[in-house]
């Protein structure tokens, strides 16, 4: 998810690592670490927080070397600390690795070697892989690279690895599943540059070498790359010459953060799916170990605030439909000062992206004060929610930056879905048909969210049209009415145009009053049960002028005869709609904010983590 930086070479590899930690600061971070070989010794220095913190803890050190590893952590298994920072280190102390991406397996792999005597000392699934790649070179008595290939071979998971060991001063190891990972070759083979993207080697290379999954790199001092397959077949290496602005490097290539972590939903919902969500069930370990707990509560509660809270509107939906149990929705900022009559039959679900809200830490106080259990929904690993919670499952989309948010939310829903299958089946109130299909559906969501991302130039046309308004209204009706009020919220945010949100049938009893021809209303109307009637809707609207924004299942023909503009999204369960409705309504706040030339990243009077009351 964060950062990988590595250089072998003449220079000093240092002020190298540390710029190239800078130029993926980006991309978000918990702590920061590197590994140095000077003389014998590797030298690991890490540090909370920032990279310049890390500066300042190796400031007095020995920061000499031409070989050396660095990393960005943006914790997923174990709180953001020293101990958890990369590189970590084997046993005899010779090796040292840095890991993005999340290792599936580690729990297991982990008791396995703890039985063979190996001792562990962080919270980290990644110590796993520097531990086991060490074992099997020792038991093996095989070189690095045979046992880095053993070893990957036993990972399930995603990865983007540097090896470095003090045994092999003119070698740097690394190798890729599903995380990026680009090698930088310097003239003459005289240097080399790692990186999760080109940004840290533009400036010194154009050669660059994107690695493929499954492909280790040998990298040795002053000799020609080698590439090979962890089955061990060697590759060609395609080395392609880039030509990169490095001004638009720092978001990603995108012009702004949250533009970005739009474009970034596929994949990281891929990560929260990663473990998770197999070919033929769901596997939470939160429902797993408190299964009974879950099943026998009266009620669950979901607290929540703002953006949180719209997922929890689905979370209802969700959970009340496939496992039969009443579901509340609560603002976190209203329940903690109610008087309400929650106590040990409930299950209080607190979602939070940050994991800092203060409102919905207050409303777990009073829930655990009252005996409910406590089940939380949340981003940042380690963070006060995770603590307060008695379980949970953590969202896995990596750091969002953007004060609107937009992958955290789908990231919400998505976990909320993979909750409510998890618990229908453990309750045996699902089909074992209907549970594939959901499944199946959960699996293609990724795919089907790049073909809503492929419409983005004609929504950046569109918005400019709408630039001028001063009032929209979003409808929708069932999963797609919290996902109308979520598309309000995203134009306000950071458009700062007024929007309403409201269930579409809601319209008549008083919003109708607002429609002219200078309001545009947004539909989210995917074809389900209520189509027919949401089509009334519309005319309403139209026959007193309003314009109509649709969007709409890909093939309505229906729709596009009615609406004055159509976005379509492709068909999914209706459970699982909002997953791909929500994505056209980020796109269209986010292009609006942009042609009123506003500051999308930063809007006025927000902040990020909403810490105080
Ligand atoms: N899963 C690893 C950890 O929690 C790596 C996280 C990352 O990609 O930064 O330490």
């Amino acid at each position: 998810m964060c950062g990988i930086v590595g250089y072998i070479g003449f220079r000093e590899a240092f002020p190298i690592l540390i710029n190239g930690l800078k130029r993926l600061e980006y991309r978000g971070y918990d702590s920061a670490g590197c590994a140095l070989l000077h003389d014998g010794h590797l030298n690991v220095y890490k540090a909370k927080g920032k990279v310049s913190d890390l500066e300042h803890v190796a400031e007095t050190k020995d920061i000499k070397g031409t070989l050396g590893i660095a990393h960005t952590r943006w914790a997923t298994h174990g709180v953001p600390s020293e101990v958890n920072a990369h590189p970590h280190v084997s046993m005899s102390g010779q090796l040292a690795l840095v890991h993005n991406g999340i290792i599936e397996n580690y729990a297991i792999l982990r008791q396995r070697l703890m039985e063979k005597g190996v001792k562990f000392y962080s919270e980290t699934d990644t110590e796993i892989l520097v531990k086991l790649i060490e074992y099997i070179k020792d038991k093996r008595h095989c070189d690095l690279p045979s046992a880095v290939r053993m070893a990957l071979h036993q990972a399930i998971g995603a990865y983007a690895i540097a090896l470095i060991d003090v045994n092999e001063p003119n070698e740097l190891l690394v190798a890729r599943k599903s995380s990026p990972l680009a090698i930088g070759i310097g003239e003459d083979n005289r240097e080399f540059f790692i990186a999760s993207d080109a940004s840290p080697i533009a400036e010194y290379t154009k050669q660059v070498i994107y690695l493929n999954d499954e492909e280790i790199a040998v990298i040795r001092r002053d000799e020609p790359l080698k590439v090979i397959t962890i089955l061990n077949h060697e590759v060609e290496p395609n080395v392609q010459t880039i030509d990169i602005d490095l001004g638009m490097l720092s978001k990603g290539g995108f012009p702004h953060f949250m533009l970005k972590e739009i474009f970034d939903q596929p994949e990281v919902l891929r990560d929260c799916m990663r473990g998770r969500l197999l070919p033929d069930k769901v596997v939470l370990s939160a429902v797993e170990n408190y299964k009974d707990r879950l099943l026998s509560a009266r009620r669950f509660i979901i607290v929540s605030c703002g953006t949180s809270w719209h997922a929890g509107l689905i979370g209802k939906q969700l959970i009340e439909t496939f496992c039969e149990i009443p579901v509340e929705v609560e603002y976190a900022s209203e329940f903690r000062y109610r008087r309400s009559t929650v106590d040990e039959r409930d299950v209080v679900i607190a979602i939070s992206q940050s994991g800092e809200t203060a409102d919905t830490l207050a409303a777990i106080e009073k829930a655990k004060s009252k005996g409910a259990f406590i089940f939380g929904i949340v981003n940042a690993v380690g963070s006060s929610i995770a603590r307060a919670t008695d379980t949970g499952v953590y969202i896995h989309v990596g750091p969002e930056i953007g004060v609107a948010s937009t992958k955290a939310f789908t990231g919400q829903v998505l976990v909320l879905s993979m909750l409510a299958i998890a618990l229908a089946k453990a309750k045996n109130c699902i089909a074992q048909e209907d549970y594939l299909t959901l499944i199946g559906e959960l699996g293609c969501i990724p795919d089907k969210i790049n073909k809503v991302l492929e419409q983005n130039d004609r929504i950046r046309e569109l918005a400019r049209i709408f630039t001028y308004a001063h009032n929209f209204l979003y409808l929708g009706r069932g999963y797609n009415y919290p996902v109308a009020l979520e598309g309000a919220l995203k134009l306000k945010e950071i458009s700062y145009i007024h929007a309403e949100g409201y269930p579409a049938a809601e319209m008549k009893h008083g919003p109708i009053a607002l429609i002219d021809s200078e309001m545009p209303v947004v539909f989210v109307a995917t074809h389900h049960k209520l189509h027919k009637k949401i089509i009334s809707n519309m005319m309403e609207v139209k026959s007193r002028g309003g314009r109509i924004i649709a969007i709409v299942t890909e093939g309505d023909e229906d729709m596009k005869k009615i609406a004055d503009e159509v976005i379509e999204v492709p068909e999914t369960e209706n459970c699982l709609v909002p997953l791909l409705s929500v994505i056209p309504l980020q796109l269209l706040a986010y292009h609006v904010a942009v042609a009123k030339g506003l500051n999308v990243d930063q809007p006025r009077n927000l902040a990020k983590s909403v810490t105080v009351e």
